[in-house]
């Protein structure tokens, strides 16, 4: 089964790095954390120190891999990209740090999913800029510090609770992405399309961006999908009714909702009456992952006013009810 919206990066997304913006005035939207970042960023150049450790939090495809390149590229300093599963061992991280260049960017995905003997070493080296190594065993053992060059951690996770209390009190700058307005998405399809040399009309980007259910990541992906519609149907040009048509064809909704939104929707609603219904419940009645549901699904259909999150569970608003043409009763 194709599916347009996941949790990782595809091979697909290869040429995405192409796609990247690379400085901070070409990342579109995302006004809050682009404002603050950019006085973070000349002051600690103007100070000639090392940018503070920065948390970026929200769900898969907003940009958090993007927006680390561009601190990066800004300071003029390097970038080193690895994730919280990636890191097995304390020694791992130790030959990361120890690698780093003075004021260099450490970008950790997934920081959320570093295990516990790893992110101890991470806390000394966020504050003090030192590593901590046990020499030897038993009685005779001893710790000596290292000094680290000072470096920013950039670490990014789907949502901020995931994080341990000590690891986000010692991020000096937490940023929170927000889903992308169908303009802002406009505007991002077509500088891909620009890019990929593909011929995108008004209409066409602004039928593929309110389709991608604010997420930069799908919009990109729907672009080259109905760029392949557009070859075979109408002479490579995408206007509206080739976007139109592959978009159904690719069973995207007219509101970006795609087969699995649906039945998790009409789940809700058929077998549970509406909720609410607690998360791991529903995970099984439709097959997924509730961290997957938590994390990908459910922002998006939270933001359209679909489902109301309650202490006891999964609630399908009116909204939901309505977009299928079903009667909602209180
Ligand atoms: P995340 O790390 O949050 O999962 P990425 O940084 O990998 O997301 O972004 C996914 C893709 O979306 C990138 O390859 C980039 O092309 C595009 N993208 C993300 N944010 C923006 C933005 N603000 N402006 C333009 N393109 C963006």
């Amino acid at each position: 089964e194709e599916r347009l919206i996941d949790r990782e990066s595809r091979v697909d997304d290869f040429d995405e790095v192409s796609l990247r913006p690379k400085k901070l005035d070409e990342y579109i939207g995302q006004s809050k954390a682009k404002n603050n970042l950019n006085v973070f960023i000349e002051a600690a150049k103007q100070r000639k120190e090392a940018l503070d450790h920065v948390l970026l939090y929200g769900p898969p495809g907003l940009g958090k891999t993007t927006l680390a390149g561009i601190i990066s590229a800004e300071m003029g300093v390097n970038l080193r990209i690895t994730s919280g599963p990636a890191i097995e061992k304390a020694g791992d991280l130790a030959a990361i740090l120890t690698n780093l260049g003075t004021h260099d960017v450490l970008f950790i995905d997934e920081i959320h999913r570093l295990n516990r003997s790893v992110e101890e070493i991470l806390y000394p080296a966020m504050e003090d800029y030192a590593l901590d190594i046990i020499i030897g065993k038993g009685p005779s053992a001893r710790s000596i510090r290292l000094d680290l060059p000072r470096f920013t951690l950039i670490g990014a996770t789907t949502r901020a609770g995931l994080l341990t209390a000590p690891l986000r009190d010692r991020f000096g700058v937490i940023n929170k992405l927000e889903m992308y307005t169908a303009d802002e998405l406009k505007q991002i399809v077509k500088r891909s399309a620009g890019i990929l040399n593909i011929e995108l009309k008004e209409d066409g980007a602004y039928e593929i961006a309110r389709r991608s259910r604010g997420t930069p990541r799908i919009a990109n992906r729907l672009l080259k999908r109905v760029r392949d519609f557009a070859q075979v149907m109408g002479g490579g040009v995408i206007d509206l009714k080739v976007a139109k048509h592959a978009l159904d064809a690719l069973e995207v909704d007219e509101i970006g909702l795609d087969g699995v939104d649906r039945n998790m929707l009409l789940s809700i609603i058929n077998k549970f009456s509406g909720g609410p219904v607690g998360l791991d419940t529903l995970a099984a009645s439709i097959g997924e992952d509730p961290g997957t549901i938590e994390d990908v699904y459910e922002p998006y259909l939270i933001q359209l006013g679909f489902i109301n999150k309650t202490p006891r569970g999964r609630m399908a608003t009116k909204n939901a009810y309505g977009h299928f043409g079903l009667e909602f009763e209180d």
